[in-house]
């Protein structure tokens, strides 16, 4: 039996925590927020189900359904409703090959795979890592509101240092946060293979959700979204995803949920008041679908230099810091280091949870 800390409660931090605690581990798990998910957020609000952070996971994924199954939540997976995708050409919806959207959108992923769409949860996406939360309930720690500052070896075991000062050993240490995270709790032990993780790109994301009457759409909604290919020309706005048709249980009865994805720079994220960013969607989701009434009402998230970018760079600075940690009973797992998205977030975490047993 080791004594394993999971630094970040995220879908991967919970699937090492899982699998570690069904192979006889204690396990700690350190978050620094107030919930568990990570990027996985889901709100219910009198029949609204606003996804926050991710919407879904892509559907060719062996990993999430299984991990879904072993949490025993397979029949809460629920599949695309609609296929097709629509471009905004600057005058009209014109509809796009599958798999097309995602290209456009630079998802890092082969088109055919894309085409296939997403799959989610009946309660949205945080349904999967609530869930794992529950059963580990009683298993193992959860620190929550902990937000842990350094991570050093020390003798045959490992170090964590919390932003208290509060310290603990244990004899293997799993890091499932942002990159940039892992580069603070490592640089005083690691230097500079660790602090070249400053240097990788990160984009900033911020979507707004909006709830109108149905009827207020004048538009059949008959696909997932469109996606803009030219943002500068309409206030930013990149895709629009038609939330309520894509998929079930989005939205009530006589209601349309549509979420704008805009992707800001940090300092512009932070400048507009949610006021700002609600009157911009519907400028902008205006000027492409007639709409007849206004939105009801809307739900803007914030996710600041929140998504990393898979270049080569990256990649190498991953490979750097992953051998210098060899011997050292400390991991990496998630969608910070081996590829975006959750699909790449389970396998990481599950790769990495075996690699403790060896
Ligand atoms: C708006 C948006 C939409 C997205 N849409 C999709 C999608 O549709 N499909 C898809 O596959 N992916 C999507 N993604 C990406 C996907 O959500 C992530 O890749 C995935 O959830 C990352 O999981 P993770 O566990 O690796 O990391 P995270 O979810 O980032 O979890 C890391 C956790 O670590 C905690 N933490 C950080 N530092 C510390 C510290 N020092 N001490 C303790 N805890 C710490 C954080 O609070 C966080 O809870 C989207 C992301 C965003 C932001």
């Amino acid at each position: 039996m080791q004594r394993v800390a999971v630094i970040g409660a995220g879908i991967a931090g919970l699937t090492v925590a899982l699998r570690r605690c069904a192979a006889g581990d204690r396990v700690v798990l350190f978050e620094a927020g107030s919930n568990v998910g990570g990027q996985l957020q889901s709100e219910t609000r009198d029949g609204f189900l606003i996804e926050h952070g991710a919407e879904g996971f892509v559907a060719r994924s062996n990993a999430v359904p299984a991990l879904a199954e072993n949490a025993g939540i397979a029949g809460q997976v629920i599949e695309q409703l609609e296929q097709r995708s629509f471009r905004f050409d600057g005058a009209a919806l014109v509809e796009l090959a599958p798999g097309e959207a995602g290209r456009l959108l630079g998802f890092q992923v082969p088109t055919d795979e894309l085409g296939r769409g997403i799959r989610s949860f009946v309660r949205g996406m945080a349904e999967l890592p609530e869930r794992i939360a529950s059963l580990l309930h009683g298993q193992a720690e959860f620190r929550m509101n902990v937000e842990v500052q350094r991570v050093s070896p020390a003798g045959s075991g490992v170090l964590v240092t919390d932003a208290a000062g509060d310290t603990s050993v244990f004899s293997a240490v799993v890091i499932a946060a942002p990159a940039r995270s892992a580069q603070a709790l490592l640089s005083s032990s690691f230097g500079a293979v660790a602090l070249a993780l400053r240097d990788s790109a990160l984009l900033s994301s911020l979507t707004v959700s909006l709830a109108f009457r149905r009827e207020s759409v004048l538009h059949p909604l008959n696909g997932t979204g469109f996606i803009v290919p030219l943002p500068d020309r309409l206030r930013g706005l990149r895709a629009v995803t038609f939330s309520s048709s894509k998929l079930p249980h989005r939205a009530p009865a006589e209601h349309a949920l549509l979420r704008l994805f805009f992707r800001p720079s940090e300092l512009e994220l932070e400048m507009l008041s949610d006021g700002a960013w609600l009157e911009r969607a519907e400028l902008a989701l205006g000027a492409v679908l007639p709409l007849s009434g206004p939105a009801e009402r809307g739900w803007v998230s914030r996710w600041p230099a929140a998504l990393p970018v898979f270049d080569d760079a990256h990649r190498a600075r991953v490979g750097a810091l992953s051998a210098a940690l060899v011997g050292q009973r400390v991991w990496l797992a998630g969608a910070a280091f081996h590829g975006s998205g959750i699909d790449a977030a389970v396998r990481s975490a599950e790769s990495a949870a075996r690699a403790m047993s060896q």
